[in-house]
């Protein structure tokens, strides 16, 4: 903001206009009871925004009311007019995680002079500050410094280094490690008084794995807790009244380590800190989800008994501390705060959402042409694949729509993986059909065919907004991870013809498929795990003939599995992924991480390998129910014996497969 001052107003309720209706406005406490020498400041974060701006998810290419920073900046705009005197930061992670994001780093790009457009929207919201996240890092340093360069508001972080000193206040910073704002304040009496307000920012030392091939030799990361410790004295000394921690960092261990990824406990705890905004986990803070973390008050919003929110995540919430503060000689000092939020949007009982706030006209015209391209950019071709992309059969072969998740998730665990401990083992990638008909019907099914793959494909090919996993497994929990996925298929006589192959009580989201390993599945074995994954059988063996490059695989073998953070820390509750054996959690998307793949490979060749298929049972026969479309791909199933066998039920088009 170009101004110096906080926004006035008068200190009585009086009358605003929101985009639908006039409403009264009641002032803060801490507004009302102000008085000569004491002061109300509202610090407001948003956080996690991710180029979310219009209330649109572009992967489904429609409207929806959970996101974005033009619904959050409503919230903004009632927020100033009820206090006195209020700034407005974000806490980082704004340049990456959605298509728009996408769209500019890979197809417009940033050329000198440039404006990106969640800048733009930055800009038209009017920011005090911000600081960066992990993820403003994943399109390199180039283009993050061309994108911040159009910034109307300082951006501040202390631990991205570029030259290191002796100690960090002697280093040499990416941007601004922290700025002191020079503002007026206006008391409880309606004076104004100087105040100078220190804002420092924090990031993950963990950029350096997560995006290590454009960092490496160019920056480096420090501790988040020791490099605080090095610069609050300093801003003190400089005449910072009080000082906002914007920590894009979660609220985790109490315990201080060296490097921790989610620092904010141990930063709260540092002296002269007096507030902080969190975030990175894209959670909610003070909410229970908090209750039992250790120096945290998840009723009150305190850690260490200092101030702090978290802002939810895509403009999901606005995270709104208040400050009283008294004047002490020329200095201020807080005498009393509170945390709270305020979300965009409810989830109903019956999971529909009701939109809380309307959007600001002028951010979403501020964007609108970015957002029209956006559009155009989605609904586009990006790359081409050389087989078609479709679920009708994946779950009785191995199938290209999983393959190619399968093939994303290798490579991207691939490259994490370089450099550290786990570099040398296997890696392995588990994936699930999760568009398969069942309960969704007979039109239920992933269906791109062969040729351009646009944007919005990837959002079939990858339904869930998951993020990447890697376990690490032995080989008898790789192959109990596998008898928990063969309990989608109910036991059969050998002999028979015409069985029912499907469990219908077992999700297709819970068959896994393992790539990088070949296995036959036994149906004449009874499963050894039940559909909600409990021990049925424990002497029960269905998986045959699992071999890793060519020789059996053995209990004591070691793999590391790709996967999603749902199904690694307990989801399905598969052997191996109960939450304890994660060496990776990943920043990125699986979504994120496939367009990536589509985009650097430009033609995909996701055609499936036939690492897996049934165990041959002669005079053996089940009848299969799948999408009527399936019919025009039953000729590209190799090792598979099915024939049309009329219609199923409900619009299904029914198959029978000799074992
Ligand atoms: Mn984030
Ligand atoms: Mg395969």
């Amino acid at each position: 903001m170009p101004t110096n001052q906080f926004p006035p107003m008068s200190r009585r309720a009086f009358l605003t206009t929101t985009a639908a209706s006039a409403t009264f406005v009641v002032l803060h406490p801490f507004s009302a009871k102000a008085s000569a020498g004491t002061a109300h400041l509202r610090i407001m974060e948003t956080t996690d925004l991710h180029v979310h701006i219009f209330p649109y998810d572009y992967y489904s290419d429609r409207e929806i009311d959970t996101v974005g920073l033009a619904r959050t900046a409503a919230h903004i705009a009632d927020i100033r007019s009820e206090a006195t005197n209020a700034i407005l930061v974000d806490n980082g992670d704004f340049l990456q995680g959605n298509p728009m994001g996408d769209y500019i780093a890979y197809e417009r790009g940033m050329k000198d002079g440039d404006m990106h457009p969640v800048i733009t929207a930055m800009n038209a919201v009017g920011f005090d500050a911000s600081t960066l996240g992990n993820h403003e890092f994943n399109y390199g340093l180039d283009f993050l410094m061309k994108s911040l360069a159009g910034a109307n508001f300082p951006v501040v972080s202390a631990n991205v280094v570029l030259e290191e000193g002796a100690s960090p206040t002697g280093d040499k910073t990416l941007v601004k490690p922290y700025v002191i704002l020079d503002r007026m304040i206006t008391d409880g009496a309606g004076e104004t008084h100087p105040i100078k307000v220190g804002i420092i920012g924090f990031v993950p030392p963990q950029i350096m794995n997560w995006d290590r091939r454009h960092l490496e030799g160019n920056v480096t990361a420090r501790d988040i807790v020791a490099t605080a410790e090095a610069y609050v004295p300093q801003m003190r000394e400089e005449g910072a009244d009080i000082i906002l921690a914007l920590s894009h960092s979660g609220i985790g261990s109490a315990d201080r380590t060296d490097g921790m990824e989610n620092a904010s406990v141990p930063l709260a705890q540092l002296d002269g800190i007096d507030a902080l905004v969190t975030g990175h986990s894209h959670l909610v803070f003070p909410s229970p989800s908090y209750a039992d973390f250790a120096a945290v008050d998840a009723d009150a919003g305190t850690i260490h008994d200092k101030p702090a929110v978290m802002g939810g995540f895509w403009g999901s919430h606005l995270g709104v501390i208040d400050l009283m503060l008294e004047r002490d000689g020329n200095a201020w000092r807080v005498l009393g705060h509170e945390a709270t939020t305020r979300p965009i949007s409810k989830r109903n009982e019956d999971r529909s959402v009701t939109a809380l706030v309307e959007s600001d006209p002028d951010v979403l015209a501020a964007v609108a042409t970015d957002h029209e391209e956006t559009l155009a950019y989605v609904r586009r071709a990006v790359g081409k694949t050389d087989a078609p992309l479709h679920s009708y059969f994946a779950l009785v072969a191995d199938d290209p729509s999983v393959q190619i998740v399968s093939i994303a998730q290798k490579w991207y665990v691939g490259e994490m993986l370089k450099g550290t401990e786990y570099a040398g083992l296997p890696v392995l990638s588990a994936a699930a059909p999760f568009k398969a008909g069942g309960r969704g019907g007979p039109e239920y099914f992933t269906d791109v065919p062969a040729g351009d793959v646009a944007i919005k494909n990837v959002a079939d090919l990858y339904l869930y907004p998951n993020t990447v996993r890697a376990v690490k497994v032995s080989g008898a929990e790789l192959r109990d991870w596998l008898e928990r996925s063969a309990g989608m298929f109910n036991q059969v006589n050998a002999g028979e013809a015409d069985q029912v192959l499907l469990n219908p009580e077992f999700p297709s989201y819970n068959f896994d498929v393992i790539d990088g390993v070949s296995y036959e599945i036994d149906l004449s074995q009874p499963s050894k795990f039940a559909p909600k994954g409990e021990l049925a059988d424990a002497g029960a063996s269905r998986i045959k003939n699992l071999t890793f490059d060519g020789a059996p695989v053995t209990d004591d073998m070691e793999f590391v599995i790709a996967t999603n953070n749902y199904r690694a820390s307990g989801g399905g509750s598969f052997p191996g992924a109960k939450g304890d054996t994660i060496i990776l959690e990943a920043p990125d998307t699986n979504r994120d991480v496939i367009v990536r793949y589509i985009v650097e490979q430009g033609t995909i060749s996701p055609k499936a390998d036939s690492n897996w298929r049934f165990a041959p049972l002669p005079g053996t026969s089940v009848l299969f129910d799948t999408g009527p479309a399936a019919a025009g791909y039953v000729d590209d199933l190799d090792g598979l014996t099915i024939e049309p066998a009329g219609d199923g039920p409900d619009g299904f088009a029914r198959f029978r497969i000799q074992l």
